[in-house]
């Protein structure tokens, strides 16, 4: 067990004012480590530094950042074994999907390198004679990320790469469940010629420190990735403020599967989309639109694909599903599990607690037929390994169960007909849409978030970051000589 009683504020390493045990969800009696929780005074330290290196930041030529951005996102690939490895025995996804997120993570940092020297301004003639207009973008100063446990390492690299990209200071305060990869990351960014500041890391619960970063009138933006009842109170308050704000939140997707499909092409993305990382993704398709003609075929295929994945222990090779994340998760997923069978639904197999080697929260995956789209586990987010299937009797009544939620994130669609492929590209009510692939899995490079109570704010990801992470300046330039 190592003791990481430290937060990082003003580019020191910090003792907490208290600490937590971080656990592993896949083995109970395996205490990762004791992690720090920063007071208020510490919080505020790392405000007033996060200000002042702010300014020295903004003031570095571009190739210093550059360079900074690359040499993370080098590193996070480079060591993305190790950290995969810790991130999954702290979270609970399976090694290859932990080593698959520090990968990605560190994509994001030398994807944002390359930004830093893609920042250009635009310059115009004026309207009136003689005078030249200019429009650059400026960093906002200092930006609050709260970050969500299922894709710790991930969910942070997209906010922190542009952040700094663009010339903004970072307070950043992980989920509290997922503090080692939180460590992990500050190390790499520690080891960059950063201003001491610029980057600071607090560690403590979302409800007390949490509420106090995103009160402060020091935070001049805020990017927030978690559950819709949290990004609705941060953003009363943040407007309350003007502090300019993202909320990322969940969804409740659907994978609409048509007569015409190709079903081993379903299957793969049925299980792939409602199953992998636990169900734990808000990209995960929990809903199941399935046409009535394949429905049947469909189902077996997906119920004896479910009962074939193997659940176990994150770090054990071959772990296909691996724990759920809290005991909290597992309370709630298999309360809704109940809930399905109150509903109505069929249980077809698994949502079960189940036994391993370690005493851990494993869950096997589960199925439901015969749901209503109207049924309060079809319009609520799971975020469980648990796929509810709705059977419909057209593409029309498809795309209208597909769009019937208050989420709006991602919908996908398996059909071999071109037409019905368009006009579901078209119409689908989402941010992301996917055809003949999962309602998961998306790129670094383009932007990302959806619509309805998803999301709030301008894009994450890809060049439409710097809407967020930039002010927008227009000046007008006259030489007061005459032309
Ligand atoms: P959560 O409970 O909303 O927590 C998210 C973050 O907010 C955590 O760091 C949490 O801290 C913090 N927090 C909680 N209360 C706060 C407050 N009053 N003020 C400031 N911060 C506060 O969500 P979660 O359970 O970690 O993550 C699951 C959710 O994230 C799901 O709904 C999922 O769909 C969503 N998600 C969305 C995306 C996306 O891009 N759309 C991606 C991944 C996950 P503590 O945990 O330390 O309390
Ligand atoms: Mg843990």
């Amino acid at each position: 067990m190592t003791n990481n009683n430290y937060n990082f504020i003003a580019g020191e390493w910090i003792a907490g004012a208290s600490e937590v045990a971080n656990i592993n969800p896949s083995d109970l009696s395996d205490i990762i480590g004791m992690y720090a929780q920063a007071d208020r005074s510490q919080l505020d330290r790392a405000l007033d530094a996060a200000r002042s290196a702010q300014i020295e930041w903004a003031k570095v030529g571009l190739e210093k950042r550059y360079n900074a951005l690359m040499n993370i996102g080098n590193e996070l690939i480079a060591n993305c074994e190790a950290l995969g490895t810790l991130l999954a025995r702290e979270e609970g996804k399976t090694q290859p999907e932990g080593k698959g997120e520090v990968y990605r993570a560190g994509q994001f940092f030398t994807y944002y390198a390359a930004e830093v020297l893609r920042q250009m301004g635009e310059n115009t003639e004026s309207t009136r004679d003689g005078i030249e207009v200019d429009v650059r973008r400026e960093p906002v100063g200092v930006v609050a990320i709260i970050s969500p446990w299922n894709f710790p390492t991930a969910t942070a690299a997209w906010k922190i790469a542009p952040a700094l990209a663009f010339g903004n200071a970072v307070i950043w305060k992980p989920a509290n469940i997922v503090p080692a990869s939180a460590v992990a990351l500050t190390r790499i960014i520690e080891k960059q010629d950063l201003p001491k500041g610029l980057f600071n890391l607090v560690m403590g619960s979302g409800s007390h420190l949490g509420q106090q970063l995103i009160e402060s009138p020091m935070v001049n933006a805020i990017s927030f990735t978690g559950s819709v009842p949290v990004g609705r109170e941060i953003a009363k308050t943040a407007v309350g403020n003007f502090t300019k704000l993202q909320l990322e939140m969940g969804s409740k997707n659907a994978l609409a599967v048509m007569d015409d499909a190709n079903l081993d092409t379903a299957i793969a993305c049925a299980l792939g989309g409602a199953f992998g990382s636990t169900g734990q993704k808000c990209t995960a398709s929990s809903r199941l639109v399935v046409h009535e003609s394949i429905h049947d075929e469909f189902v077996d295929r997906l119920v004896a694909g479910a009962e074939a994945m193997v659940v176990g222990h994150a770090l054990e090779a071959g772990t296909q599903i691996g724990p759920v994340a809290s005991e909290v998760q597992l309370t709630q997923n298999l309360a809704n599990i109940e809930l399905a069978k109150r509903e109505g639904g069929e249980h077809r197999c698994g949502g079960e607690r189940v036994e391993r080697a370690t005493e851990g929260y494993f869950m096997t995956p589960a199925v439901f037929t015969g749901t209503s789209n109207d049924w309060q586990v079809n319009r609520e987010e799971l975020f469980s390994p648990m796929a509810c299937v709705i059977k419909v009797s057209s593409y029309e009544e498809a795309l209208s169960t597909v769009n019937d939620t208050r989420f709006g994130l991602t919908a996908g669609i398996i059909t071999t007909n071109l037409a019905r492929a368009t006009h579901f590209r078209r119409n689908a009510k989402t941010g992301c849409v996917m055809v003949n692939l999962p309602t998961a899995g998306t790129d670094y490079h383009v932007p990302f978030g959806g619509r309805g109570e998803s999301s709030y704010g301008s894009r994450e990801q890809g060049s439409y970051a710097k809407e967020f992470y930039t002010h927008v300046k227009t000046s007008y330039i006259s030489s007061g000589l005459p032309e």
